[in-house]
């Protein structure tokens, strides 16, 4: 197989690129924030393709596809979501509507992306008390609430899906996929392997630069998604080292053990300092998250500081390297214990 053209990726403007020539395409849609775009691939099945992940919902992505579908050479005959952050499943229930075709995600995944999409607030006590735990201020939570209420709008759900289970393999025309659970990003990410192909198409699991977000979220404020997050890559890491992972964001690249081994070490380097700056004097989570990303530009930047911060944080509690002290103003302390 060539990988001429995997340094060289689409433009977001429906430009196709041939990853494997006759059987997978890479195109790109724009995304409206810092991480400015997402690949997204078609697999031949039979005369047609099989979409995976759809792009955000907005005007834009809509038209892109608008071009994109007709140019095909077959219809397209189905729709996977790896997990159900908008970017990766917004335009499933505008597609799925239009091209009458299946919807296929893991069930977590599913029913996560109806919960973000529906009668979903942040305006909650047990959210506000989350925050407050926190040590966040009133007014920086009322910008949350804000931002999470645009969320509803980049999301369309589809009505219905067909499962994908982790273990499981998706037929895809003659080629047979097999299902790839991951947690900890996102409670039932399903990244698809071929071997034939030696291809894994990682969604968010695995990217090439980035460390995709791991964090605590105020419906779930005792999760331990970092130790989740760890069991997956150790999973994902013992595919062949000639793997070729088509990721969800930037560019394609090789040895999925290699990647996985080093954005764990990401992880267990952010919990040594995050261990020594609690020994250098105890803080909130809000504190700590300053330290850890002081560089911040808007409120999503400030949710994903939060919760990723509280993800070690939860990790370094379970492994009794840090203790939790509630002050009287409602927030959470944390004090070296190592
Ligand atoms: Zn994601
Ligand atoms: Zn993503």
């Amino acid at each position: 197989m060539s990988s001429v053209g995997l340094e060289t990726p689409p433009g977001t403007d429906g430009t196709l690129i041939d990853i494997v020539p006759g059987q997978i395409k890479w195109l790109r849609m724009p995304l409206p924030m810092a991480l400015n775009h997402i690949n997204l691939y078609l697999v031949r099945d039979g005369a047609g393709w099989r979409m995976i992940d759809t792009g955000i919902d907005t005007a834009e992505t809509r038209g892109l596809w608008e071009k994109i579908l007709p140019a095909l050479d077959g219809p397209v005959t189905g729709i996977v979501c790896t997990h159900h952050h908008s970017d990766h499943c917004g335009l499933s229930g505008w597609l799925t509507e239009r091209l009458r075709v299946p919807l296929y995600m893991s069930r977590g995944e599913y029913f996560a992306m109806r919960m973000f999409s529906e009668q979903f607030s942040f305006d909650a006590w047990e959210y506000r008390e989350f925050f407050t735990r926190a040590g966040l201020s009133e007014d920086r939570f009322e910008q949350l609430v804000a931002m999470f209420a645009s969320f509803r709008t980049q999301t369309r759900v589809a009505r219905a899906f067909q499962r994908l289970r982790d273990g499981e393999t998706l037929s895809i025309g003659e080629h047979r996929w097999e299902i790839r659970g991951g947690e900890g990003h996102s409670p039932e990410h399903a990244s698809l392997y071929c071997r034939e192909f030696g291809i894994l198409l990682s969604g968010d699991q695995l990217l090439a630069r980035i460390s995709p977000n791991v964090g605590v979220l105020p419906f779930e404020p005792n999760a331990n998604p970092l130790a989740e997050w760890f069991a997956s890559l150790e999973r994902i890491g013992r595919l062949p080292a000639d793997t070729l992972v088509l990721p969800a964001h930037e560019l394609p690249f090789r040895s999925p053990e290699k990647r996985a081994r080093e954005l764990t070490q990401h992880h267990l380097a952010t919990l040594d300092r995050l261990q020594s700056y609690c020994a250098q004097s105890p803080d909130s989570v809000v504190g700590l998250s300053y330290k850890l990303f002081p560089d911040r530009r808007s409120p999503m930047d400030d949710i994903l500081a939060i919760s990723e911060t509280l993800a070690h944080l939860a990790y370094l509690l379970a492994q009794g390297r840090v203790t939790k002290h509630r002050l009287e103003d409602g927030s959470d302390q944390y004090r070296n214990a190592g």
